[in-house]
């Protein structure tokens, strides 16, 4: 299975430190080893520049951060999966805790806007997790099962091979804490079970986020289950991205 290490830039970085990001990425693409994809989701506004920036370099992929869970129309402020496609945007990030937390997104809108991104031809990178109070009263496993079910609901297995899972613990995202391998490896096969348990093939790429580093990357992707990491904080500096890249060298 290819391996992925997705960047995750948030609200961060102007133009100027954005493009330069970008370029000290692409110049250093050849360090990265040869099955690993870089996916890097900057902001938007960056996304059509970035996307002719890229197109010569097989290694590197973009993603959207989000898109709407409509086909176009009075949405005012909304990036649709067919306007990502016009702009050849393989990936998408969707249900990632920030949104589900801030700007309420429910596993349903999370479910509708999976099968836009479908439909466009964009791999969802649907992230699912559970916050620390889920944690703490043991239901860490149920809450993320219910997400998984509810995020594959009315897809057909042609739809669910298309998915990149990113197993992301809420109370991991930026904190510094990071969930131990044993948790992570936990999890990842749980995950990977309960994709089979609801009828499709769970040969699919599931990723891990919250607060990996170059630091801790080596010890949590040699984990079987865990195929690749998504990366917010440290996806901003170049050094740390490429190392946590690298730690599959
Ligand atoms: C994230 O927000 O997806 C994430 C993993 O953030 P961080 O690496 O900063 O914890």
């Amino acid at each position: 299975m290819r391996k992925i290490v997705a960047g995750n830039w948030k609200m961060n970085m102007n133009y100027h430190e954005a493009t330069k990001l970008l370029d000290s990425l692409i110049i250093s693409r050849s360090s990265i080893p040869e099955d690993v994809s870089l996916v890097i989701a900057p902001p938007a506004i960056y996304l059509s520049e970035f996307s002719s920036a890229i197109r010569d370099y097989p290694k590197l992929f973009l993603a959207a951060q989000n898109c709407s869970n409509q086909d176009n129309g009075a949405y005012t402020g909304e990036i649709s999966a067919s306007m990502l496609s016009s702009l050849g945007i393989s990936h998408c990030i969707v249900g990632h805790s920030e949104r589900r937390e801030y700007y309420g997104e429910t596993d349903v809108l999370v479910n509708q806007k999976i099968k836009k991104l479908l439909a466009e031809g964009i791999h969802p990178i649907v992230c699912i997790g559970e916050n620390l109070s889920q944690r703490e009263e043991g239901k860490h496993v149920k809450v993320v099962q219910e997400q998984i079910s509810k995020a594959l609901d009315g897809l057909s297995q042609q739809d669910s091979s298309q998915l990149i899972w990113a197993y992301e613990p809420v109370w991991a995202i930026g904190t510094g804490k990071t969930a131990s391998s044993e948790q992570a490896q936990e999890m990842h096969d749980n995950i990977r079970k309960h994709i089979a348990a609801e009828g499709f093939n769970s040969d699919v790429p599931i990723l891990y986020g919250g607060s990996c580093k170059p630091s801790n990357a080596k010890e949590l992707f040699s984990c079987p289950d865990v195929n690749g990491g998504l990366i917010g904080g440290a996806s901003l500096k170049d050094q740390d991205f490429l190392a946590i890249a690298n730690a599959y060298s």
